[in-house]
């Protein structure tokens, strides 16, 4: 039978607990959606939107890309699973591993793969111990991440996330994770010498730190971390979840900064959201020691790592990436977009920052005894644009991750609709 609008809300709220949601609500969900095309949504009562945040910072391609459908139908018409455990795998696995150590920076050449970004973070710090185990330097188990940083919700990546109030959701996080200001080399060095070197495994940052309010690093700070780990002979691991396949402008955000580090995680942009896939690329270095040095087992796989259904679909999204140029027009488009909001800011007084690096951007606006950001997002949707606000940490900043795929034309009623939308807040508040 068929649901109605009001149905369908209330079951939503009887039913299903979403994810990073407040547990109230008073009509259910704002947007039931059913339908993307390109950069738009379209939700149950037919009000389309621009989904400014590519949804969760990952349908990089955009909405509606029917040859992802196609490939998945194909594959899974042909082998829908079989497991990649020990010494089993399968063809789109295989093809997706070689094709990612092409892409990936320096000899980042083999992939462990998961269902997303939390396992992705998961695994890396579970490889990075049980590499320091292989080498007989069983002290070091302690992972630094930086304040302000977004690791995912899975035991270890919420421990290793700066952002505290994902910390304090439980009373109990996992041991052995440490943290350092998000900008400065300085406490990284003095935390590693109070801690002692020889008790650190690995320290994993995010190229720009996405969920915590797009902030991007100062220049020379990912050659000095980098220095600073073969210093100490401390692994580092990039996570690439959301700046991974072309968000910023370069297929891998470290390509920015010329640093290679010993691993990298990935998930969303690998295959737009089109399926749940993830995974952690090892260098040559640790590879060997995996696989040639040791006469062990890597206890530590899913179920899903390497399903063929959703490889399949990434190869086929990274073939659609390459051959529209996606990468490119996410560094144009992303120039636009940051050139737009520094226009905002000079016309609104409260707007006292605009950053970010290809399509990932924030805008940080103040209002004494207020927050902005959340009125902001409101605004914007009623005129028909998603974006998402950060209000943790003592923050108030409006983010942006449109699709990849966006157009000049798109770009700008983007930009528009956010001024609406910004000019009603403005409205309110000096009312
Ligand atoms: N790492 C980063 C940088 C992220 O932004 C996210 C999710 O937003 C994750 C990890 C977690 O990924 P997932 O939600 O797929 O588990």
């Amino acid at each position: 039978r068929n649901y109605s609008i009001e149905e369908l809300r209330a079951l939503d709220q009887k039913h299903f607990l979403h994810p990073t949601s407040p547990v109230k609500t008073e009509n259910g969900p704002a947007f039931i959606f059913t339908e993307g095309k390109g950069v738009y949504l379209y939700d149950i009562t037919g009000k389309k939107v621009i989904d400014g945040m590519s949804s969760l910072w990952n349908v990089n391609i955009g909405h509606g890309r029917t040859e992802l459908g196609e490939v998945a139908k194909e594959q899974m018409d042909k082998l829908a699973f079989s497991s990649c455990f020990a010494t089993f795998s399968n063809e789109p696995a295989i093809l997706l591993a070689e094709k990612l150590a092409g892409l990936a920076p320096g000899d980042l050449s083999t992939t462990f793969f998961t269902s997303g970004g939390s396992e992705s973070n998961d695994s890396a710090y579970k490889l990075a111990r049980h590499y320091w185990i292989l080498k007989g330097e069983v002290s070091r188990k302690k992972i630094i991440s930086r304040s302000k940083s977004y690791h995912g919700v899975a035991i270890g990546a919420t421990s290793a996330t700066g952002l505290k109030a994902f910390r304090d959701f439980t009373n109990s996080n996992a041991p052995d994770f440490l943290y350092v200001d998000h900008f400065s080399t300085k406490a990284l060095r003095d935390l590693i010498e109070t801690e002692g070197p020889e008790t650190i495994a690995a320290f994993i940052t995010e190229p720009v730190q996405g969920a915590g309010g797009v902030h991007v690093a100062p220049e020379n700070y990912f050659k000095e971390i980098r220095e600073i780990c073969d210093e100490y002979g401390i692994l580092m691991i990039t996570d690439e979840v959301i700046t991974g396949f072309g968000r910023t402008g370069k297929f891998f955000a470290m390509e920015h900064y010329n640093v290679v580090p010993d691993m990298m995680c990935f998930a969303k942009g690998v295959t737009s959201g089109y399926a749940q896939l993830g995974g952690v690329m090892i260098s040559e270095k640790i590879h060997r020691e995996f696989s040639e040095l040791s006469v062990g087992t890597i206890l530590h796989g899913y179920t899903y790592s390497g399903h063929p259904m959703a490889c399949a679909v990434g190869l086929k999204n990274i073939e659609i990436i390459e051959k529209e140029n996606l990468v490119a027009n996410s560094a144009a488009r992303g120039q636009e977009l940051l050139e737009g909001l520094k226009a905002l800011q000079a016309k609104y007084p409260f707007i006292v920052n605009a950053r970010g690096l290809g399509l990932m951007a924030g805008l940080e606006v103040f209002s004494e005894g207020s927050l902005l950001a959340p009125q902001i997002v409101l605004e914007a949707a009623k005129v028909g644009l998603i974006c998402r606000a950060v209000v943790l940490d003592g923050q108030d900043v409006v983010v942006f991750s449109p699709p990849l795929s966006i157009s000049q034309a798109e770009l700008k009623d983007l930009l528009n609709l956010l001024d609406k939308a910004i000019q009603e807040v403005e409205n309110k508040i000096t009312a």
